[in-house]
């Protein structure tokens, strides 16, 4: 139960949304799906006065935008499972969202926009997005901010989203291209503990390695693919040089494990 008093907002367009986020600053949370912000506030781990629900915005969809892909904020797993433009145009985030654990409850009402903005490194979220170069749009005081995934993940729970912002969708370029995930779990309802997604370009095949650091972390993986030498594990070993540690997995372990998930992620992606 949420013991504090609670004034719940639903507003209708962007710049009333951030007014309010702007007005109760300090006292106010953005809800999502309210998967992870709920069971916090009802924890009294989140305490605030004011919720701002976007559900009346009109995020929810997943729209062809020229190059892009734009998924809004309040997309679920759910549709980016049932989404034929994901499946076609943007297969990763379809293989990412049917690997989140939790059930239809979860898939139904998570977002992919609220897992990314919580910033948790154990998390599917941050590594797909920043393997597949995504843009994140933020709405604030100055109107609309585009930001880079790579620059999006700034820490631990913290990520590039300031004061008055919200996230309003993630534009992910269309790409032709080969993909491969995988991800170590410590038991089928787990999060995750290392996370690979794999993508080949262009000649170029690029790993983005999450939930072993802090932030996602991207590693040129061409030459050793190519050259069937196997010193995968060494370049991601010593490439993970601040590893993550939390309830589910010591940093160490993560890092050991790393280069595996990368092995099985190029092997998913090989395998088609
Ligand atoms: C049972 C269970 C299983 C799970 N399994 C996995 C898993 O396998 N892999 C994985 O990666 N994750 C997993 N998760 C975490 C899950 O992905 C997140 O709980 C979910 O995606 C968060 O999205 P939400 O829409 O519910 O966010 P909310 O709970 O609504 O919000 C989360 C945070 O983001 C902020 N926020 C939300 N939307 C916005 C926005 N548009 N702009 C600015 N801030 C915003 C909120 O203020 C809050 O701080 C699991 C969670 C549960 C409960």
């Amino acid at each position: 139960m949420i013991r504090t008093s609670l004034r719940y907002h639903r507003p209708a367009t962007p710049e009333e949304s951030t007014a309010i986020l702007v007005e109760y600053a300090g006292d106010v949370v953005v809800l999502g799906g309210g998967t992870m912000i709920l069971p916090m506030m009802h924890r009294a781990e989140v305490e605030a006065g004011h919720i701002v629900d976007l559900r009346g915005l009109g995020l929810a969809t997943v729209t062809e935008e020229g190059r892009y892909v734009r998924i809004g904020a309040m997309v679920t797993y759910g549709d980016l499972l049932d989404s034929d433009v994901v499946a076609r145009e943007a297969p990763l985030l379809r293989r990412m969202a049917g690997a989140i654990t939790g059930g239809n409850q979860l898939r139904n009402l998570a977002t992919a926009g609220g897992a990314a903005c919580y910033g948790n490194p154990s998390s599917d979220v941050p590594a797909v997005l920043v393997a597949l170069g995504a843009t994140m749009c933020l709405h604030g005081p100055a109107g609309e901010r585009r930001v880079p995934a790579a620059e999006f993940f700034v820490d631990a729970f913290r990520t590039a989203v300031g004061g008055g912002e919200f996230l309003m969708w993630m534009e992910v370029p269309r790409l032709v291209v080969e993909v491969g995930y995988h991800k170590l779990k410590l038991c089928e309802g787990s999060g995750p503990i290392v996370t690979a997604a794999v993508v080949r370009d262009g000649g170029r095949t690029i790993a983005t390695v999450g939930a072993a650091s802090v932030t996602p972390l991207r590693f040129d993986l061409t030459s050793c693919v190519d050259s069937g030498v196997d010193t995968v594990d060494e370049l991601i070993r010593d490439g993970v040089v601040n590893p993550w540690t939390d309830v589910l997995a010591d940093g160490r372990y993560r890092r050991d494990v790393a280069g595996a998930v990368v092995r099985r992620a190029v092997a998913d992606l090989r395998e088609g």
